[in-house]
């Protein structure tokens, strides 16, 4: 594990990650590293978020033999990590229940967040109903409109939804305002982000509370087949399911580790959010990462048919897994994600979220290609209730 027991003291992941921050901000960030550092190992605190986890969230989540979709792709077999069953249906709400219980111990009675599917929205609008905070969203007008849903589902459980107009009026705005919120209100608020970016210490502690997904994993699957998966798959949005299931897997290196981001219309195109595939290294939102960027610098407009992957940076973490070469990062079109997503609810009787549909698409891809013995592990992060009127409208069916 050596070689992957990171990020360094200063938050870097090689030349990726640290601390790109207004001034007013390196006190705030200062105080999370320290109590963080100090929390992570407080036995109360890990007694604490097992305990939700495993009362709220309904962890462990199970693992799901595939059977008739492997049967009928006649190669490799596909097993679902099932982070769809959470409460809340998708991965989010691991990390948001560990950063409100250091919300709690750190004295901060006001929650922000910024999100872009609303799932991370949702899923911290939870857990300040649940520990009694204050809670504000701040969302992209643009995927308020996608999203309705689930902006309706934050306001009946208290929080607030303070719709960014500027830019694209997507994920990357709202963090910039969440970020500016932040600044403002740094005495009383803590910050929660939903995914492992952000300045240090973000990346690795949302990686942490992600790991439970492949904690688990390491004791599943040799329980149910008898050995650990030659091949884990996962999405990338912003990396965090995809960190949270590969972190125990990295020192298992004959393991292949996976990573699909969206290539939307294809990535010739333009419109795509293949930040790892077709960007370069850049700053963004406090971290040094690869980035979707013209040549000056200025951050493009992304696509995705899944608003969860619709975002044109990605975790500092995958960044340097990718140079190191330890992870693959593969995308999946608009249209593949879409078939493939049909197929796994009419094949397996699982509707599952667009984002993690790009997931099973690249699954479905090379399972044909391997032996029957092999075994491709699918982190199968959300379920796809939030996203019917999206599928209605591109298959050309009315709800
Ligand atoms: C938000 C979301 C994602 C993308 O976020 P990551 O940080 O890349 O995991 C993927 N799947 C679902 C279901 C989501 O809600």
């Amino acid at each position: 594990m050596q070689m992957y027991d990171l990020p360094d003291a200063r938050g870097h992941f090689g030349p990726y990650g640290g601390v790109f921050v207004a001034e007013t901000l390196i006190r705030a960030l200062d105080e999370l590293r320290e109590q963080y550092a100090r929390f992570r190992s407080d036995p109360d605190f890990i007694a604490e978020f097992d305990d939700e986890l495993e009362h709220y969230v309904g962890r462990p989540s199970p693992i799901y033999h595939a059977r008739r979709w492997s049967g009928i792709l006649g190669g490799a077999q596909l097993y679902f990590k099932r982070e769809d069953l959470n409460h809340t249906g998708a991965h989010k709400i691991n990390n948001c229940i560990g950063q409100a219980l250091l919300a709690k111990r750190l004295g901060k009675p006001r929650i922000i967040a910024e999100t872009g599917a609303g799932q991370h929205g949702v899923a911290a609008a939870t857990v300040a109903a649940r520990f009694g905070m204050q809670c504000v969203v701040y969302m992209g007008s643009e995927d308020i409109k996608r999203q309705a849903q689930n902006v309706f589902r934050m306001k009946l459980l208290g929080a607030e939804v303070v719709p960014v107009e500027s830019g694209s009026r997507t994920l990357k705005d709202a963090l910039n305002e969440a970020m500016r919120d932040w600044v403002t209100n740094v005495e009383n608020t803590f910050y929660i982000i939903g995914t492992v970016a952000g300045p240090h210490p973000y990346p690795m502690m949302v990686r942490d509370f992600q790991s439970v997904i492949g904690k688990e994993c390491l004791w599943q699957m040799p329980k149910m087949i008898g050995r650990q998966p030659d091949v884990i798959i996962a999405c990338v949005g912003g990396g965090s399911n995809a960190m949270g299931i590969f972190y125990p897997y990295l020192a298992h290196e004959d393991i292949r580790l996976v990573g699909v981001e969206a290539a939307g219309e294809g990535i010739a195109t333009g419109r795509h959010s293949a930040s790892l595939g077709a960007g370069r290294p850049g700053v963004l939102h406090g971290n040094r990462t690869y980035l979707l960027q013209n040549e000056d610098g200025q951050i493009l407009e992304t696509h995705s048919v899944s608003a969860g992957l619709d975002y044109p940076g990605v975790g500092p973490e995958h960044a340097w897994l990718k140079d190191l070469g330890r992870a693959e990062y593969v995308s999946i079109t608009d249209e593949l994600a879409l078939k493939a997503f049909g197929e796994c609810c009419r094949i397996e009787g699982i509707i599952p979220a667009l984002e993690s549909a790009h997931a099973l698409a690249y699954a479905a891809q090379i399972a044909p290609t391997l032996p029957r013995e092999k075994v491709l592990l699918v982190n199968l992060s959300g379920r796809g209730d939030k996203d019917m009127n999206t599928v209605a409208e591109r298959t050309g069916m009315k709800l």
